[in-house]
């Protein structure tokens, strides 16, 4: 196998999409999931975000939707053929956004749907017809009870992040979507871990799947550094301060377990001089975006 996107025969305007994003080599979970894909098999891949993985599914994706391509404006001439669900909005939104990149010389239409928007402008572009959906699975049955998403002629489905899916607890909600498409397609399942769960779910819905691993489950990325602090729940804001000072730390990413102790620890950290910005599932999605 080779890793040159040369050597997939990639139609000319994927072709020429992939070469402007400048891309020189395909990633290891492209090089191997691409020709899977392309031959129209299940996948269940092992694969974290930062590994090429959109464009894993999603090149081999349009590539077989191309003969459905047409420049017409009728709705109908658009259905929805290829699915793909994300567990998060963040997420939903940046892969569309490559999918768009990717599709850009071709007359495929993708669209992104997910929560804390209006859902106006999305109802508006799903109307239109799109050939390609990324959704998160919640607005996803927004659409679908409001009628405008349609999706019977669906012939492909990518659960991306699919434990991080489980782990929010929108199986119920992937059991119904499931439910709606036709049996006849193909289904693609990426996840970071292959847990008893994952495989429950892909037992359920993937067809002989052809397995893709491409990095060891939870392996740990060789360029950062770790370092654990034992410290009381009383001490730990004081010990967060203490080390971003002493170590001269100009930009830092915080996580903590929840919304309420985020905003308080931005607060907290907003009063010592740091500024501080929180992020969490109860601000707007104009304010997460910004
Ligand atoms: P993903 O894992 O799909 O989120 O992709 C991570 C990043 O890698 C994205 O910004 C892609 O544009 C970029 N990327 C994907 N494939 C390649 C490639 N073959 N060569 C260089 N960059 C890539």
């Amino acid at each position: 196998m080779t890793s040159s996107f040369s050597n997939l025969s990639l139609a000319e305007p994927l072709a020429r999409a992939v070469a402007e994003m400048g891309y020189e080599s395909m990633t290891p979970i492209q090089a191997q999931a691409i020709p899977v894909v392309l031959t129209g098999k299940d996948v269940m891949g092992a694969a974290q975000t930062g590994t090429g993985k959109t464009a894993a599914f999603s090149l081999p994706l349009l590539q077989r939707l191309l003969k459905h391509e047409n420049a017409s404006t009728s709705p109908a001439r658009h259905p929805v053929r290829a699915l793909v669900l994300l567990p998060t909005r963040e997420l939903a939104d940046q892969v569309a956004q490559q999918v768009k990149l990717y599709a850009k010389y071709t007359n495929l239409r993708s669209a992104v749907v997910f929560g804390g928007m209006d859902m106006k402008p999305q109802t508006l572009e799903l109307k239109k017809g799109v050939e390609v959906l990324v959704a998160t699975p919640g607005r996803l049955l927004d659409h679908i009870e409001a009628k405008n998403a349609v999706l019977n002629q669906v012939e492909y489905v990518v659960l991306d992040e699919a434990d991080r899916m489980l782990d929010i607890g929108f199986l119920p909600d992937l059991q119904r979507i499931l439910s709606y498409l036709p049996k006849e397609r193909t289904t693609l399942l990426f996840s970071a871990t292959f847990s008893p769960e994952i495989k429950r779910l892909a037992n359920s819905y993937l067809k002989d799947p052809i397995t893709i691993e491409v990095a060891r489950p939870n392996e740990t990325a060789s360029t950062v550094e770790q370092r654990f602090y034992s410290v009381g729940d009383d001490d730990k804001r004081r010990a967060l301060k203490q080390i971003v000072r002493q170590r001269g730390i100009t930009q830092a990413f915080v996580f903590v377990n929840s919304k309420l102790g985020c905003a308080r620890l931005a607060r907290s950290l907003e009063r010592d001089g740091l500024k501080t910005t929180a992020l969490h599932g109860d601000k707007s999605q104009d304010e997460r975006l910004k």
